[in-house]
C-alpha cells in the first residue's frame, strides 16, 4: 500500500443554498507507505484524522485528491468493478464491535455477510468458512446462532475479526479495535492479530491513542497532528530518537510502570489552542502549541523531511 499526498477535504455549506463556504481539512496531504506482511501504526490525538485516513484508504470516501495504490494499482484508475473486487481485500475493524453487528442477525448471519454479497460459496462453504473462521478467532462454532448481545465485548471483537477474515482480505484497518476492552482481553485480541499476520502475511494499518500498544504491534509508526503527518519512522527508531515537539509531548502523557524511569521522566504538558481545521492558516500546524516555534514557523508550512533511511519529520528545526 502506497499513499501519496492524501487529501481529505470535507465542504461546509453554509445558507438555503447550501453554498461551500470553507472546507475541514480532515487529512491534509498524507504520504506514507506500508510493505506487505507489515504493521503500521498511526497515532495522534482525537480529530487528528487518523481514522479518516483508514476510511480513504478502505474508499468510503471520494478522496479530494492524492493517490492510493493497492497491489500496484492506482484506486483512482480502477473501474467500478475491479474497485468492488478489490474491497473484498481490504477490511477494517472498529473500536466497537456492536454497533457494526445487526443485533437481529446471529453470528453465522453476521460472519458470512460480506461472502453472501460477494457471491462467494454455497450456502454450505459459507457455513464451513463461518465455523472455521470462528475457531481461528477463538470462538466455539457451535455458538454461530447466538444473537450479538448474548457475548462479552471480547467476544464481539473476535466476532469483527472473523467476520473481516472471512472475505480472505491482505489488507486490514485496525480502528482502535482494542480500546474498548479490558486490559487482559486486549492482549488476547492482539495476540490473534499478531498470528493471524504470521500465518496469512497480512499488511496492517493500526490506529491507536495507545502508545504502547502501538509501540508493541507496529514495524513503523506515524504521527499525526491536525490532518497532517509530523513524523514517521521505523518503530525503534521513533521511540529511542523522536524528533517532532509533538512526539515527545505525546510520548511523555504515556504511563511508565517503573517507578524509577517514572520520577526521571518529565511529563511535557501542551499550552494553546489547536488551530480550526477549516482554517488553520499558513505555517506548522502545530506552532501554537510548540515551544520551540519560531518565525519560519508562522509562514511556512513544513515538509516531512528525511533525516535518515528510516526517519522522516516535518518541522523547521531540522532543516
Ligand atoms: Fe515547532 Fe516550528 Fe517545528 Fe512546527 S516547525 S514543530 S512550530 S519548531
Amino acid at each position: 500500500m502506497v499513499v501519496q499526498d492524501l487529501k481529505m477535504h470535507f465542504p461546509v455549506t453554509a445558507g438555503l443554498l447550501k453554498r461551500q463556504v470553507g472546507a475541514v481539512k480532515a487529512v491534509d496531504g498524507v504520504s506514507f507507505s506500508i510493505k506487505r506482511g507489515q504493521t503500521l501504526g498511526i497515532v495522534g490525538e482525537s480529530g487528528s484524522g487518523k481514522s479518516t485516513v483508514g476510511n480513504c484508504l478502505l474508499q468510503r470516501y471520494k478522496i479530494t485528491s492524492g493517490d492510493i495504490f493497492f497491489e500496484g494499482h492506482n484506486l483512482k484508475d480502477v473501474t467500478k468493478h475491479a474497485l468492488r473486487s478489490m474491497r473484498k481485500q481490504m477490511q477494517m475493524i472498529t473500536q466497537d464491535p456492536f454497533a457494526s453487528l445487526d443485533p437481529r442477525m446471529d453470528i453465522q448471519g453476521a460472519i458470512s455477510e460480506g461472502m453472501r454479497i460477494h457471491h462467494m460459496g454455497t450456502a454450505k462453504e459459507r457455513e464451513e468458512t463461518v465455523v472455521r473462521m470462528m475457531e481461528m478467532v477463538g470462538l466455539n462454532p457451535q455458538f454461530r446462532h447466538r444473537f450479538p448481545h448474548e457475548f462479552s465485548g471480547g467476544q464481539r471483537q473476535r466476532i469483527s475479526i472473523a467476520r473481516a477474515l472471512a472475505l480472505q482480505p491482505t489488507f486490514i484497518v485496525c480502528d482502535e479495535v482494542v480500546s474498548a476492552l479490558d486490559v487482559s482481553i486486549q492482549a488476547q485480541v492482539i495476540n490473534i492479530l499478531e498470528d493471524l499476520q504470521d500465518k496469512f502475511n497480512f499488511t496492517y494499518l493500526f490506529i491507536s491513542h495507545d502508545l504502547a500498544m502501538v509501540r508493541h504491534i507496529s514495524d513503523q509508526v506515524g504521527v499525526m497532528y491536525l490532518g497532517n503527518l509530523v513524523e514517521y519512522a521505523e518503530v525503534n527508531e521513533l521511540y529511542d530518537n523522536m524528533m517532532h515537539p509533538y512526539t515527545k509531548a505525546l510520548i511523555s502523557a504515556e504511563p511508565v510502570a517503573d517507578p524509577d524511569k517514572a520520577e526521571a521522566s518529565q511529563r511535557i504538558v501542551l499550552q494553546g489552542d489547536v488551530p480550526s481545521p477549516i482554517n488553520p492558516g499558513p505555517g506548522c500546524p502545530f506552532r501554537s502549541r510548540c515551544q520551540y516555534a519560531k518565525e519560519v514557523c508562522a509562514c511556512e508550512k513544513p515538509e516531512l523531511k528525511k533525516i535518515n533511511e528510516k526517519h522522516f519529520v516535518a518541522c523547521h528545526l531540522f532543516e
